[in-house]
């Protein structure tokens, strides 16, 4: 198995695309912690997991929270000992026109969506750089590229990743510690599930392969980042959506 013995964490991993990550990188016999704000599906998820014969964990996470950060990943650490890869996958939307966005929607999608990556990557680091080993893989999405109405939010949240992602590469690559981007398109969950049928027919019409993606496209991505085999490959984006954005 490529990633037996290797320790994974996947933050927002109870659900959606950060479940289906958790599920890809147990399919390669690594070691789980699911980490979520939302402990009771975590645990669901981290449940379902070791039924497959993996060892899976949930943690308790807000990751805008650089308190409630340090407490998860010390936790997570004392019980496995290591990190090799770190998955930034927690994200929401607060959805509205810039002339209407309020400053706590702001704030919020801020916060989670590039801060808790700046927070998540920090404790990871730590261990890594003293591993001389770590993959960190970032999800952004296709907005940091196209920008989107009724998205400025969420779409600066995820164009700061990029740079923080590049920033991130350049940093620890003499540590042997790559860190690269995955921006997914529209991919069906329940982030976009609440869209309505007008938009979402609409975003089909943009995608040339004609469909939208599934959390398993983004998850096939986020594999070859974390794979011991891709350790020249840093500071990278992969764009996962259909053709939407070329
Ligand atoms: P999702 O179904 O809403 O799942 C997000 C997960 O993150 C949930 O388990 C959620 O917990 C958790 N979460 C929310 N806030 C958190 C916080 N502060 N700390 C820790 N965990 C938190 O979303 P998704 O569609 O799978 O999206 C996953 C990632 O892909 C996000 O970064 C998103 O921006 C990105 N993305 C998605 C699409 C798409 O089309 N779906 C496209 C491009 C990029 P709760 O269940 O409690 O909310």
């Amino acid at each position: 198995m490529e990633l037996k013995g290797q320790v994974v964490m996947v933050t927002g991993g109870a659900r959606g695309i950060g479940k289906a990550i958790a599920e890809k990188f147990a399919s390669k016999g690594a070691d789980l912690i699911i980490a979520d704000v939302s402990l009771k599906s975590a645990e669901e998820t981290a449940a379902e997991l070791s039924q497959k014969g993996v060892r899976a964990r949930a943690v308790d996470l807000d990751v805008s929270k650089s308190a409630d950060v340090s407490r998860a990943f010390n936790e997570a650490l004392k019980e496995c000992g290591r990190l090799d890869v770190l998955v930034n996958n927690a994200g929401i939307t607060r959805d509205g026109l810039l002339l209407r966005l309020k400053e706590e929607d702001w704030d919020l999608v801020l916060g989670i969506n590039l801060k808790g990556v700046f927070l998540c990557s920090k404790e990871a680091l730590k261990v890594m750089v003293k591993q001389r080993y770590g993959r960190i893989i970032n999800i952004a999405s296709v907005v940091a590229f196209m920008g989107n109405p009724g998205q400025a939010n969420y779409s600066a949240s995820k164009a700061g990743i990029i740079g923080l992602t590049k920033t991130t590469a350049r940093e620890y690559a003499n540590r042997a510690i790559t860190a690269n981007a995955v921006a997914p398109g529209f991919i069906s969950t329940a982030m976009t599930d609440a869209l309505s049928e007008n938009i979402r027919q609409e975003m089909l019409k943009s995608i040339p392969l004609g469909r939208f993606g599934s959390v398993d496209d983004v998850a096939n991505a986020v594999a070859f980042f974390a794979s011991p085999d891709n350790g020249y490959i840093t500071g990278q984006v992969i764009h996962v959506n259909g053709g939407m954005y070329m």
